[in-house]
């Protein structure tokens, strides 16, 4: 990571460290700048929110990071950036990575509207674990 802010002429920043170690410690949760921010200012308090946008803005330029807009309020950091795909949560708007081929995903001549069709970004909807069983307890009692 420090290499890589170096080949790109950015200067290494403690700020920038910790931020980068932060999205990669998220365990590929996806978190919004919010998130990153709580979580960047417990490890180093003078963090400020500023500098966690600017950060993650400068990341995404470079194709570091994938900024993703999941439907989830905010737009969430994705330090993977292999294709893949996603699934989310509606409940916590948790989201992780899902890998899979929808190569044969189409779209049909005639519903092109003249665009030439790239690639899918798939993502799926649902409740996670957690989310599951707090609607079972809700239910039950
Ligand atoms: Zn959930
Ligand atoms: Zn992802």
């Amino acid at each position: 990571m420090v290499q890589l802010f170096r080949n790109r002429g950015l200067k290494v920043t403690p700020q920038r460290e910790c931020i980068f170690e932060v999205l990669w410690a998220d365990d590929g949760l996806h978190p919004s700048a919010e998130a990153v921010y709580a979580e960047a200012h417990a490890r180093m308090p003078t963090m400020s929110l500023r500098t966690v946008y600017q950060t993650l803005n400068d990341l995404a330029e470079m194709g570091e990071i994938q900024q993703l807009d999941l439907g989830t309020g905010s737009a969430r950091f994705d330090p993977n950036t292999d294709v893949h795909h996603h699934l989310v949560c509606n409940g916590c708007g948790k989201v992780r990575d899902l890998y899979a081929d929808y190569s044969a995903v189409e779209v049909p001549p005639d519903a092109r509207h003249g665009f030439t069709v790239g690639a899918a970004e798939v993502v799926f909807r649902g409740l996670c674990e957690n989310c599951q069983d707090n609607q079972e307890g809700e239910g039950e009692s």
